[in-house]
């Protein structure tokens, strides 16, 4: 089913992001993640793609077709584009169509020193263009609340936001944040530039420090004064770690779920059990 219907049925949307386990036997252990993460009901799971054309980017295929034939539950695949040529585009979305997968997530990806870049795609948006015209796919897009790394200011950030939006991102995952009353204002900012689909709030669970700070590194996001506090408090005891950093997650979900945000799209880092105890915390105000 196509992902932009169900935000006309139902708001909030809940979901959840996976990633395709590089190792081969870690693959096949991935049952019993998205057994745990389907008994949820989310109404989708995406799953992220390499940027730098490794042969990961088959798993993911494999991954959401997996999702879709034996758990029911509709998959979002991640595409990147800066690495790619129109060919090799093309030819992955032949795939996503034989295999019946209908929603793709628009992304550039990450620019890597390492990784050629190729001529035919410079920004999200280009691409999204090209799927929608090539394709009868369902496309979204990613979005920063606190403006992508690259952005020199919150307006041109926006302004391209935009332009990704035109090209037909038919609703918005946005970076993980900590801070809600940033979500709140970047949404606001949105919609006064007449971006008007739904945004998904990105929620990631903190319950370990070192994978936190390197996320953090990656993408740009702060971490709140109060945030840091637990992180320094609680980071050689790992349950207490877990605890503090649950509580938080649920704090921030429950807020937005006050603020009738569109959705929640939890960043599992494929831990079922975190998904779960946020599902849990909730289950009587969604
Ligand atoms: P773009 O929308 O192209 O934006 C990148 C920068 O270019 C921004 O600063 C933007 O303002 C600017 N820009 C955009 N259009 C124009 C224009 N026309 N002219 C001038 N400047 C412009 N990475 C992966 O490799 N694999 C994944 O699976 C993956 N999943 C992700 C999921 C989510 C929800 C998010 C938020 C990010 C994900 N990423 C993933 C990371 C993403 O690829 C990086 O953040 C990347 O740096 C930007 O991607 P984008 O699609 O937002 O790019």
């Amino acid at each position: 089913m196509i992902i932009s219907e169900k935000f006309k049925n139902k708001r909030p949307i809940i979901s959840f992001e996976i990633y395709p386990p590089k190792r081969e036997e870690a693959l096949r252990d991935i049952d019993e993640t998205l057994k745990i993460l389907c008994e949820l009901k989310p109404d989708y799971i995406s799953v992220t793609f390499g940027a730098g054309g490794s042969s990961n980017n088959n798993k993911t295929i494999a991954l959401a077709k997996k999702i879709k034939d034996d758990y029911g539950v509709e998959p979002l695949v991640h595409l990147t584009c800066l690495t790619y040529n129109k060919n090799e585009i093309d030819q992955f979305l032949r795939e996503l169509q034989s295999q019946g997968l209908e929603n793709i997530l628009a992304l550039r990806g990450d620019r890597n020193p390492n990784i050629a870049q190729k001529e035919d795609f410079f920004h999200a948006s280009e691409l999204t263009t090209y799927i929608k015209k090539n394709g009868n796919f369902c496309v979204a897009g990613a979005c920063y609340p606190e403006g992508h790394p690259e952005s020199p200011d919150m307006v041109s950030d926006i302004t391209n936001i935009k332009k990704k939006v035109e090209a037909g991102d038919a609703f918005l995952i946005s970076q993980l944040f900590f801070e809600n009353e940033m979500f709140y204002n970047y949404v606001e900012k949105l919609r006064i530039a007449g971006v008007n689909v739904p945004v998904t709030a990105g929620i990631m669970p903190v319950i370990n420090k070192a994978q936190i700070e390197k996320m953090v590194s990656v993408c740009g996001a702060s971490l709140p004064e109060k945030f840091k506090r637990i992180l320094t408090k609680f980071e050689n005891n790992k349950e207490a770690l877990y605890d503090a950093g649950m509580a938080y997650a649920v704090n921030q979900v429950v807020d937005l779920l006050a603020s009738d945000v569109d959705g929640i799209h939890l960043y599992t880092m494929n831990n079922p059990r975190v998904a779960r105890k946020i599902c849990e915390s909730i289950r009587n105000i969604i």
